[in-house]
């Protein structure tokens, strides 16, 4: 298989890297491992409502996502912010009406951030989308990139004449090998580059 540029990683940074590729007619593939695109926005849809399970907020200060919302005709609204903020405690107590208004001043998207993601990936041709592969190593020469895929188990070369990595740089440092190897101080920069919010999940 051979690409223009070879895009790791399907989350919202991935697709919208594909999605402005792709309307500049460029050549592309983008590979995820996961069976789904997202990467960390997934909302679910339980019971007539949209839940999200990753980032529900965006602010004032984040024109991008407020130009998808706009392009996507996918409603903004302001995150409800008066009344009771109520959580359980672990030893079971509930705390009701601490008084703060949690994220005021942000922003939702109707049906879930999902919806963006849903959004770029229809306007993405299906084959330039490889679900469930996991690029393993990546080596450079002669100015051409060839990674090594697995796709469900099996091994697979992809060419490109550039690569991006749309994932976080701890995974790439701990997950991809390089060939040559990345010196010790891009290695570093990697390992030291916190993900934001990898510390945080909702059930
Ligand atoms: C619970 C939670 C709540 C959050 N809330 C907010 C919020 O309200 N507002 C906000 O702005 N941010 C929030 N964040 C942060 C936000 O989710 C991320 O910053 C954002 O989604 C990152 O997108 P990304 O595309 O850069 O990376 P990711 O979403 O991490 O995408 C990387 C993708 O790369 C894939 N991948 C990894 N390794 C490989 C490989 N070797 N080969 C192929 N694919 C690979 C992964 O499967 C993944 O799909 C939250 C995060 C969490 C976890």
């Amino acid at each position: 298989m051979q690409t223009d540029v070879l895009i790791v990683g399907g989350g919202l940074s991935g697709l919208a890297l594909a999605d402005h590729l792709a309307r500049q007619g460029r050549d592309f593939l983008l590979v995820e491992a996961q069976d789904r695109l997202g990467g960390r926005i997934l909302t679910q849809e339980f019971s007539g409502g949209a839940f999200d399970l990753g980032p529900a907020w965006f602010w004032p200060g984040q024109p991008r996502m407020a130009a998808l919302a706009e392009r996507f005709q996918i409603p903004v609204f302001g995150q409800f912010s008066t009344g009771d903020l109520v959580y359980q405690e672990q030893n079971g107590t509930v705390q009701r009406g601490r008084g703060y208004a949690s994220m005021e001043g942000s922003y939702r998207l109707a049906g879930g951030i999902g919806s963006v993601v849903h959004a770029l990936a229809k306007g993405l041709d299906p084959v330039k989308i490889m679900t469930s592969t996991r690029v393993t190593s990546v080596e450079h020469s002669a100015g051409i990139i060839t990674a090594e895929v697995d796709q469900n188990g099996r091994a697979q070369i992809i060419k490109a004449n550039r690569i991006v990595m749309a994932m976080p740089p701890r995974v790439i440092a701990n997950t991809v090998s390089f060939e040559p190897a990345l010196d010790a101080g891009q290695m570093q920069v990697l390992q030291d580059t916190p993900t934001w919010m990898a510390g945080q999940a909702k059930i």
